[in-house]
């Protein structure tokens, strides 16, 4: 005899992918909700190199999130394989979380954004969430608003957050799940993301090099681990190549005396240690790899599709 099904609510989960020009807080989002440090976080754009997934296991829900990177320009080879990914990452996917950045108004790339979503609201429910609420300035947030509203169909849920001071998180989680069809779960339920650690690892060092280093060395890097390695309970060997584009970048990524590259394995290390909950030895070494952003060859060996043309 099958057991009786209890009368509680139905279980929502789905796929949800999360879009946003770059620097509108997407990572900083995924983490405040996932609680834990998945999705690299940095100052300036486009941190996030890959499609992500982190995964929130509520009692009555799982909202399986697909970090996207920002739809932008595409300006070299590599800006291409990001801007496919992301517009891929639209298809297949329950619902479609928006992020703003309402203390700014619309930009060029959010409305290239709203073009994008009106081939695929259709099908797909849309949430927008207006992010940075604590920045808007005085009397600016009416007028933002409904020049976001302007963008999207009008059932649109439109949900006001501040991703970094935690500020209505929990009305956004509400608005996601009541627009995820009734499901079980995809995945066991301590499972926060897909991802390999090493993967995690790799963005981690990433983002240390792009807040150690500043405009010097923009977006020419790129991380390999090497080896990933568990010593014993206590913790894990990794060793790392940092990938520059000139020989003149790699000068600036050691440091006089290799001071810098020590600060940035330094952090790498911190952060990589708070993610996995336990010891990091970590090995970092700095190579050039002349022009690897404009050679297909080079971007899958690091993972992105270069993409069909
Ligand atoms: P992404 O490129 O969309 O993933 O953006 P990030 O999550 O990396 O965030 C970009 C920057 O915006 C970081 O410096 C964040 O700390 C900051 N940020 C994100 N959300 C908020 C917010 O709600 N308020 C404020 N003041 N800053 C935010
Ligand atoms: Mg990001």
């Amino acid at each position: 005899m099958p057991k009786k099904k209890s009368p509680a609510i139905e279980f929502r989960s789905g796929f949800v992918a999360v879009i946003g020009r770059p620097n509108v807080g997407k990572s900083t989002l995924i983490n405040a909700l996932l609680g834990q440090k998945v999705a690299a976080v940095s100052p300036r754009p486009q941190t996030t190199r890959r499609t992500q997934l982190g995964i929130l296991s509520l009692d009555q829900a799982q909202i399986i999130f697909v970090d996207t990177p920002g739809l932008h320009n595409p300006h070299h080879k590599l800006g291409k394989a990001l801007n496919l990914t992301a517009e891929e990452a639209l298809e297949g996917v329950d619902l479609v979380l928006w992020l703003v950045d309402i203390s700014v108004e619309p930009t060029d790339e959010d409305q290239r954004i709203a073009s994008l979503l009106a081939g695929l609201t259709s099908q797909t429910p849309l949430v927008l969430a207006l992010n940075k609420t604590d920045l808007v300035p005085a009397g600016k947030l009416d007028s933002h608003r409904e020049a976001y509203q302007a963008l999207v169909p009008p059932e649109t849920a439109l949900i006001p957050i501040s991703a970094a001071h935690g500020a209505g998180l929990l009305d956004l989680q509400d608005a996601l799940i009541t627009r995820l069809p009734a499901r079980p779960p995809e995945y066991p339920d301590d499972q926060i993301t897909d991802l390999y650690e090493r993967d995690i690892a790799a963005d981690l060092i990433r983002e240390a090099c792009l807040s150690h280093l500043r405009d010097e060395v923009p977006h020419a890097i790129v991380v390999r681990i090497d080896e990933f390695t568990e010593r014993n309970e206590k913790g894990a060997f990794i060793a790392a190549t940092i990938f520059v584009e000139r020989d003149s970048q790699k000068g600036i990524v050691i440091g006089k005396g290799g001071e810098m590259l020590k600060k940035i394995g330094t952090s790498a290390r911190a952060e990589i240690e708070a993610m996995s909950g336990r010891k990091v030895f970590l090995q970092v070494r700095v190579k050039v790899l002349k022009d690897w952003r404009n050679d297909e060859e080079l971007l899958k060996r690091f993972g992105y599709d270069p993409g069909r043309k």
